[in-house]
């Protein structure tokens, strides 16, 4: 390091570190002890490093090897001091680390603030609040450190008022690793009262595997202190990791404060799952179910999957090996017996063992998410309200599981009040009509399309009921999800309608008459729409439209081709069915036109509103509404 470089500098937060520091001190006030909780964490990862680099350089652990945080409280000078022996900062790494925020996702996180303080709020607690909370409630920030990596003479002050900059210069510091003196600002004190503060720590750091050390109050110590007094120490937490105690051992809140500790979250976990492996494989794991989607879960480079540890050592962040994708949204923990203590990302993706461990895993965040489902409808809801989209990519990614899968999906269907989708599958069938032997559905890609489509006019009619699928994936996900339950999945718009036992054969008769009496119709429709179409044929399946468009069997679906477009990809050309509704009084009309040119224009019509009807763009909708005004002038005239 240069001379320069050693002095004491002023220097700026970057712009996004100020915004952050300025959002934080502003929208978390509500919930101020959580400093305690964020500064603890950083020491016990710093120590977690110092444990990982020492696995390969044991000459690390030759200076202390007593891992241990300590919290001290001086009420005269109104101060609180972290303190950890664990990695510590250099002078850049304290510039760089603290001054800038390097997470992914920032500049998405500032995207999706709203300036609504208390959603604010949890965006932060979302994005990680981290080091920055030390301003919640202090007003002024002394880091002092020495890294694990330097001299004594090389180590770092670093000072901040929370402003737009901070002081660093170089410093010596016998001991190895971090403090971190927050001085309080002035309405503060309560966390000067050492009792508050050691609830508080026990409250974050019980589940911490590394010792909590504060002082001990000395009962009448005041009377008969002497200057030789030495102070002495008590672990305040219980210093065991919290995976490792036996389920019975473990409260739900400790479930959940450990949950916001792995997660960065700061409302509770929807469910979670704690099970101690033995036998081929061993290992522990606690996977939590979260409650609300993180903002950043489309991203593609968003963090995700396990904590890992390996015999209680930690190893990574965000595992991802261990979690198909579809479960992105689990968070939580993996301590493996099996795994060697110098693994790598690299290593993770090609080891049998880890493949074990990811198929047993998914097996049990399935297994949670079913158990939840069958436990409380409710809680389950909000599951599927958050996390429902990022479950419907399961059936295409996780062959094996699909029906799994399939049974946590909910719908909307043709006898829900309203758009949510509450419905399971299950639920679907235990209402079937007798004779009915497939699943039914429509896919469009607003919800009023779908419950509006003339598709569905022949099953209103038998009262059978169907799923009505708008979101986006859905048409991808179907064509993934070919049966459920030893049933076949039937897409209503496709060209051949099989009722099975559900049309009779008077019905049947009917139709083949229908068509007998309408050929003349259809051919003169077809010479009317040219190469529009593939095909035009009376329709079986409507009572209230005029019209509707089907496509092939096995061709692409409508909302496929949309999806694809949209994506920017090119798809063929693929030309639809028109189906006529032979008893509308429009086709009966249509029908009764002699004139030719008039009659390919009233053709042209009904074709286009089928297309509109179920959500489709017309090709040249100006053409079309010139036809309709014209119509329109008629009638006036
Ligand atoms: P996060 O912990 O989510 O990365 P923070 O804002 O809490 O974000 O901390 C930023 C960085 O500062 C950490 O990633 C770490 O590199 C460093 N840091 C914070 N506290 C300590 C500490 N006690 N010892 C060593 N490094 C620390």
């Amino acid at each position: 390091m240069s001379e320069a470089a050693q002095e004491k500098e002023t220097m700026n937060f970057q712009t996004e570190a100020k915004q952050l520091l300025q959002l934080m001190i502003h929208s978390l006030y509500s919930n101020k002890e959580i400093f305690l909780r964020e500064l603890i964490a950083n020491a016990s990862d710093a120590i977690d490093k110092l444990r990982f680099e020492a696995l390969s350089d044991a000459s690390l652990l030759s200076e202390d090897s007593d891992f241990r945080i300590r919290v001290d409280i001086d009420k005269d000078l109104r101060t609180i001091t972290i303190t950890d022996n664990g990695v510590g900062l250099t002078r850049d790494e304290a510039v760089t680390h603290l001054g800038t925020i390097a997470k992914s996702g920032t500049s998405q996180f500032f995207e999706s603030l709203t300036g609504d303080q208390q959603k604010d709020a949890q965006l932060i607690g979302q994005f990680g609040v981290g080091f920055y909370s030390a301003f919640i409630v202090a007003d002024q920030v002394t880091v002092e450190s020495r890294s694990a990596h330097a001299p004594v003479e090389d180590s770092v002050r670093w000072i901040s008022r929370g402003e737009a900059d901070f002081e660093v210069e170089n410093i010596s510091r016998e001991t190895r690793g971090t403090s971190v003196t927050l001085h309080l600002k002035t309405d503060e004190d309560e966390f000067l009262d050492s009792w508050r503060l050691k609830n508080i720590v026990k409250k974050y750091a019980d589940h911490l595997s590394v010792p909590v050390l504060m002082e001990k109050e000395v009962m009448g110590a005041e009377d008969d202190e002497t200057d030789n007094d030495k102070p002495e120490f008590e672990t305040v937490n219980d210093a065991k990791a919290l995976w490792l105690r036996s389920r019975s051992e473990v409260s739900d809140e400790e479930y959940q404060e450990f949950y916001k500790h792995v997660a960065h979250d700061w409302q509770d976990a929807l469910t979670w799952s704690h099970n101690k492996v033995e036998g081929k494989l061993e290992y522990t794991s606690l996977i939590y179910v979260p409650g609300k989607a993180p903002f950043d879960m489309w991203s593609r480079e968003a963090p995700r999957g396990l904590k890992l540890y390996v015999q209680r050592v930690f190893i990574l962040d965000d595992a991802e090996q261990f979690l198909p994708l579809y479960l992105r949204f689990v968070k939580g923990v993996l301590d493996s017996a099996d795994l060697s203590l110098n693994v790598s990302r690299e290593i993770l993706q090609q080891d049998p063992n880890v493949t074990s461990m990811k198929n047993a895993l998914t097996k049990r965040v399935l297994d949670a998410l079913e158990k939840l489902a069958k436990s409380d409808g409710e809680k389950y809801q909000l599951f599927w309200n958050e996390f429902g989209q990022v479950l419907k990519e399961g059936p295409a990614e996780d062959f094996n599981n699909k029906e799994k899968v399939a049974a946590l999906l909910r719908f909307t269907t043709t006898t829900s009040e309203g758009q949510d989708q509450t419905q399971s599958l299950d639920d679907y069938i235990s209402r079937m009509k007798e004779g009915q032997e497939k699943l039914y559905y429509v896919t469009a890609d607003h919800y009023g399309t779908a419950s509006s489509s003339p598709h569905l006019e022949v099953f209103e009619r038998k009262g059978i009921e169907v799923l009505l699928l708008h979101d986006r994936v859905d048409e991808w996900l179907m064509s993934h999800l070919t049966e459920y339950d030893g049933k076949q999945f039937q897409d209503v718009a496709r060209a051949t309608l099989d009722l099975g036992d559900l049309a009779d054969e008077e019905e049947k008769e009917a139709q083949e008459a229908a068509e007998k009496e309408n050929e003349a119709l259809v051919e003169r429709v077809k010479a009317a729409l040219e190469d529009k179409v593939q095909e035009v044929r009376i329709s079986h399946r409507l009572t209230d439209s005029p019209g509707c468009l089907v496509t092939g069997d096995d061709e692409m679906g409508m909302q496929m081709r949309k999806m694809l477009e949209s994506a920017g990809q090119a798809v063929p050309d693929a030309k639809r069915i028109f189906e006529l509704n032979p008893n509308h009084p429009l086709v009966e009309r249509l029908d009764a036109e002699q004139e030719e040119s008039r009659f390919s224009e009233l053709a042209m019509i009904l074709y286009d509103q089928s297309a509109l009807a179920e959500g489709t763009q017309l090709e040249e909708p100006a053409v079309y509404v010139q036809r309709i005004n014209k119509l329109l002038l008629e009638l006036s005239s």
